[in-house]
């Protein structure tokens, strides 16, 4: 059995699945983010069209929509400025991992379910709480729940997930009564970084903990009066930029410190924050920009006035012709050709092609030495002197 919806009709909660990283460690943020206008960025449009390519290429392996049709709506999405020749390979890649899965629960029973963009209903624990599954495979008393993320900027891992444990939950709501779930893997699948993470509970141990921390959690979170507590799950709040917690959080980090200079110790834990703390700063600076330019408002202390701009030809043909008129000569005015980027050629090209092309072309020069938290999982340089030594290389080779 088969069913499926469309990922374009995917609709939020206040309390959705896919924000309860934020909404659990911060219960402030979803009345707080009320008043913001929603924001769809570049990397969310990409991530669409890479899950309604999946949902063609998954629809036509499982015989829902015959060959013709599936080329004809995937052309159709190949139009988008958001697709790009690299696109199809990594769905591919997705598409055959749910696949296998489909087999294997098909080889525990023929009647294995299987459910695309599937609506998932947790609000018996969570107010208004629903998220959509991408891919939900039900065999005997196993369910098993796959999510495509197409970001590459972080990897996701399903261990102590809560977008997942939601997934499971709604999916325990729906069905546990008809399929009787004993266990429920969840499948987090990262195709641009090659990453694949899995994680499997009981049905049980999802109720308690749905029982035990999402209930009151959740209910404080819905109704006003919820802590704002500031941290990594800010980076996807709409109102990050005007936040007094995450201001406060980000200025005592300096306000604390004592004495003139600031010791290891100090520098340490102010490096921990320096890339949150700079965000931030940019955040509030873009926040004031659009609120200067495009809703009117005055900055105290602040004015717009027009900004730099430079000279250009307004004809390169006309400007050429006139100085070789003039006997200067063409390597004189015109730059050498210049290739694009390595990454822009690949992304030209696509992957697969790069490499059987190119792939004999390109060297990599080992990387300047970088000074990264413990937890970083590289391996640490030997010792002080291999890092200064590397770093000398650097600096002289340049
Ligand atoms: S910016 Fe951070 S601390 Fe502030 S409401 Fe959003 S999630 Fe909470």
């Amino acid at each position: 059995m088969t069913q499926t919806s469309s990922h374009n009709e995917r609709a939020h909660a206040k309390l959705s699945a896919s924000g309860a990283e934020r909404w659990m460690a911060c219960t402030g943020s979803p009345q707080f983010e009320e008043g913001f206008e929603d924001e769809e960025t570049d990397f969310a449009k990409e991530g669409t069209i890479a899950h309604e390519l999946s949902e063609i290429l998954i629809s036509r392996e499982l015989g829902l929509i015959d060959k013709r049709k599936a080329n004809s709506l995937l052309k159709a999405k190949q139009k988008s400025e958001y697709y790009n020749a690299d696109m199809l390979g990594y769905v591919e890649q997705y598409v055959d991992f749910v696949m296998e899965r489909v087999n294997a629960a098909r080889a525990i029973t023929h009647d294995a379910v299987v459910l695309i963009e599937q609506r998932l209903d947790f609000s018996e624990w969570v107010p208004d709480g629903f998220g959509t599954g991408d891919i939900l495979i039900i065999a005997e008393s196993f369910l098993d729940i796959i999510d495509l993320k197409f970001g590459k900027g972080v990897k996701k891992y399903a261990p102590e997930n809560p977008q997942m444990k939601l997934y499971g939950l709604g999916a325990l709501n729906m069905y546990d009564a008809i399929y009787d779930i004993k266990n429920v893997r969840m499948t987090i699948v990262q195709p641009r970084l090659d990453h694949i993470s899995t994680d499997e509970l009981t049905a049980f141990d999802l109720y308690d903990w749905a029982e035990s921390t999402v209930r009151p959690i959740a209910e404080e979170a819905y109704n006003d009066g919820g802590t704002f507590k500031p941290g990594d799950h800010c980076k996807f709040c709409k109102g990050r930029a005007v936040c007094r917690a995450r201001a406060d959080d980000c200025l005592e980090t300096v306000d604390t410190y004592q004495g003139a200079e600031l010791s290891l110790e100090e520098i340490g834990l102010l490096l921990a924050k320096v890339d949150s703390i700079g965000k931030w700063c940019k955040e509030v600076a873009d926040h004031a920009y659009k609120q200067a330019t495009l809703h009117g408002k005055k900055i105290p202390g602040y004015k717009l006035v027009a900004g730099r701009s430079n000279r250009k030809f307004t004809n390169i043909g006309t400007v050429k012709e006139i100085l070789l008129g003039e006997a200067y000569k063409s390597e004189q005015i015109v730059k050498p050709e210049e290739l694009i980027s390595l990454t822009d050629i690949e992304a030209l090209v696509g992957k697969k092609k790069f490499e059987s092309l190119l792939g004999g072309c390109i060297t990599k020069a080992p990387g300047k030495p970088a000074l990264v938290p413990e937890s970083d999982k590289r391996d640490e340089l030997n010792s002080a002197k291999a890092a200064k030594d590397d770093f000398d290389d650097d600096f002289i080779d340049n």
